[in-house]
């Protein structure tokens, strides 16, 4: 019970590594906010979790491009459950194009979820924290934020500069007892992943000396602790939890 008592946000939270966090903190005592977007399976998966958890899981409706809906999230959770002691930002999209085809909507679109979408929850998050004096957030980045990859400059650069905020996250928070981490990914079997053929999966597999792709309950026991008071003096890093993509090959 890692977590009873705390309250928890997951934007991105109907699916994949955001739908397990949810899970896994509800099973360590937690109550958790599902953020995810209005039409999302979010709406009823927190009420089959609610019946199954004793703590509480909710849903509400929040775009993460949207800086009022953000706030709003906060205000409301605040409301409802009196404080937010950890917020998983996790909301993403994949994208691949080549770099020479890609859209200024297209690009501007990953940009706007993947790394300005973290810093709007990000700000958000750290207003309640102050307030309460104290809290951890954990940013989703990814391999691609260390690692550079084919016809995805988007994504790398969005990734890549959330490993980099979230270290000034961690550094402006460090002494008002707000941790800010990130965690980086490998592959992990969830949606995001859809779009990828065969041929290109097993490629990727081959990249990850562990010979195969992530769970999202992987991830999820990585947000665990970090979100966790066992993280206590971690604070502006980025936990890889990639079955060893980026130790080498
Ligand atoms: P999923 O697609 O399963 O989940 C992402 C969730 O975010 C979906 O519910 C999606 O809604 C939601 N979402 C998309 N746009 C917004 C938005 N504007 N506001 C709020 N919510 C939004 O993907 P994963 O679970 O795989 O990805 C979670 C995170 O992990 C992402 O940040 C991703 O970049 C990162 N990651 C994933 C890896 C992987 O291999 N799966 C590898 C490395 C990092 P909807 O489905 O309706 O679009």
């Amino acid at each position: 019970m890692r977590m009873k008592g705390k309250n928890v946000i997951v934007t991105g939270g109907a699916s994949g590594i955001g739908l397990a966090s949810v899970e896994r903190c509800l099973q360590e005592g937690a109550s958790v906010v599902i953020a995810d977007l209005e039409g999302s399976d979010g709406q009823a998966r927190a009420a089959e979790l609610d019946d199954r958890y004793d703590g509480r899981c909710l849903f509400k409706a929040c775009d993460v491009t949207d800086t009022a809906q953000v706030d709003r999230l906060f205000e409301e959770t605040v409301a409802e459950l009196g404080s937010v002691e950890a917020v998983f930002n996790n909301a993403g999209i994949g994208g691949i194009t080549p770099s020479d085809e890609v859209t200024d909507e297209d690009f501007l679109r990953i940009i706007d979820i993947n790394l300005n979408g973290v810093f709007r929850v990000a700000r958000a998050a750290l207003k309640v924290m102050y307030r309460q004096g104290g809290g951890s957030i954990v940013n989703c980045a990814s391999i691609l934020g260390v690692f550079g990859q084919s016809q995805t400059a988007a994504y790398t650069a969005a990734k890549g500069g959330v490993v980099n905020m979230t270290r000034t996250l961690g550094i402006e928070a460090a002494t008002k007892g707000v941790r800010v981490n990130a965690i980086g990914p490998g592959y992990i079997d969830t949606p995001l992943l859809e779009a990828l053929d065969d041929d290109m999966i097993e490629g990727l597999i081959s990249l990850h000396p562990m010979g195969r792709l992530g769970r999202a309950e992987e991830v999820a026991n990585a947000f665990l602790f970090l979100a966790s008071d066992e993280a206590s003096f971690v604070t502006g890093t980025t936990l890889m939890v990639d079955g060893g993509f980026t130790a080498g090959k």
